[in-house]
């Protein structure tokens, strides 16, 4: 068994669902779609995304003795169907119905790297990186073979699908690379084009090019200021996040249940928010209490509620008003008012 297999079956055995390796050379071809995608503006706010820019295909800045990318994917479908929309109600994107994937999974990787030195015969020199780092993932992922970039933008693994988190170890392991099969020449997704049908808001303006000034998880999630009127119809009901351009992706119609119970439903906020109550959250601290442990803090408490407003005026979600009504009479939380007055009007 070649190292790179022994290292691969490790992670299995701890619970990884998809091992991948791929050289820790700089990604040339990657960096050049990278510049055009920012120079058209669709990093949008994404600051994070341009901060940094020259590491993000260069391993050895993260790790100066890197000789290999192993890329991991983790499976959160929950197996449950999706329901359809209701009333009072704002629907949660699947990544976030469990515990934040970021704890979850980093603390599965320190433990796995404890086993490498054994397994390789030597003191080995990793970084782990789970969404922590300035690193193209999905280039490094598509490179070590994991899956195909579908036109959704997101690697699309055929025995996955998309519901799926990555993570990397970088190592100063050299390992025999995994060679990706796919005809480059071809398009894995052939003559569909569901998801960029059915984006609600236009955001992929071209396959695999995705426009985050469009996108509904940006403006319900990164985005910490106002929602911009002529966004707030295309949310619909959607309080964090969105998903419906992996929802009717045909390749992840065969998803499985993922084993690792933490990214349940149980163990999280769900696939729904009732609005009365994200509304009546009355304080910051009462939000970090409930949402503990879990993806929604990262919109904060106004975030949220925020989100909530778009949704109760969206749904003409009348009983939602005298809420509203409270909420646009504080002029401590501008924010929160002129979005609970635009809603009001909405009722009206
Ligand atoms: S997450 Fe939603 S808004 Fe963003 S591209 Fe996908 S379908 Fe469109
Ligand atoms: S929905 Fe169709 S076009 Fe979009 S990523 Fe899936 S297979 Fe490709």
């Amino acid at each position: 068994m070649t190292l790179a297999n022994a290292v691969k079956n490790s992670a299995y055995a701890m619970g990884f669902d998809l091992a991948c390796v791929s050289s820790a050379l700089p990604l040339e071809k990657d960096r050049e779609r990278y510049a055009d995608w920012k120079s058209k503006g669709h990093a949008g706010e994404l600051k994070y995304m341009v901060r940094e820019e020259p590491r993000r295909w260069v391993p050895q800045d993260l790790l100066p003795e890197a000789k290999s990318v192993i890329t991991f994917a983790v499976n959160f479908f929950s197996g449950a169907k999706r329901m359809e929309p209701k009333r009072g109600y704002g629907r949660v994107a699947r990544y976030a119905w469990g515990k934040d994937y970021h704890e979850v999974i980093k603390i599965r990787l320190e433990e796995w790297v404890k086993g490498l030195p054994g397994i390789a015969g030597r003191e080995v020199k990793t970084k782990i990186l789970v969404d922590s780092g300035p690193l193209l993932e999905r280039a490094f992922a598509h490179k070590g073979g994991m899956g195909f970039v579908g036109k959704n933008t997101l690697i699309i693994s055929k025995k996955l699908g998309s519901f799926i988190f990555l993570c990397e170890v970088l190592t100063d392991l050299e390992l025999e690379a995994d060679v990706f099969m796919e005809d480059e020449t071809k398009d894995a997704c052939g003559s569909c084009k569901e998801c960029m049908a059915d984006c609600p808001t236009n955001a992929l303006v071209a396959p695999r090019q995705l426009d985050a000034r469009k996108c509904i998880s940006f403006w319900t999630i990164e985005n910490k200021g106002e929602i911009p009127l002529e966004m707030r119809p295309g949310i619909g009901d959607w309080i964090f996040g969105c998903d419906i351009c992996q929802e009717v992706c045909p390749y992840n119609g065969l998803s499985k249940q993922s084993q690792w119970k933490d990214f349940l439903p149980e163990a999280g906020a769900g696939p729904y928010m009732n609005l009365l109550e994200v509304l009546a959250i009355p304080s910051d601290e009462e939000f970090r209490k409930r949402f503990a442990g879990t993806p929604i803090l990262r919109s904060k408490r106004f975030g949220l509620q925020r989100n909530a407003i778009v949704v109760a005026a969206n749904q003409k979600f009348a009983e939602a008003a005298p809420l509203l009504k409270t909420i646009s009479l504080n002029p401590q939380e501008p924010l929160l008012q002129s979005h609970a007055l635009w809603a009001l009007q909405q009722l009206s």
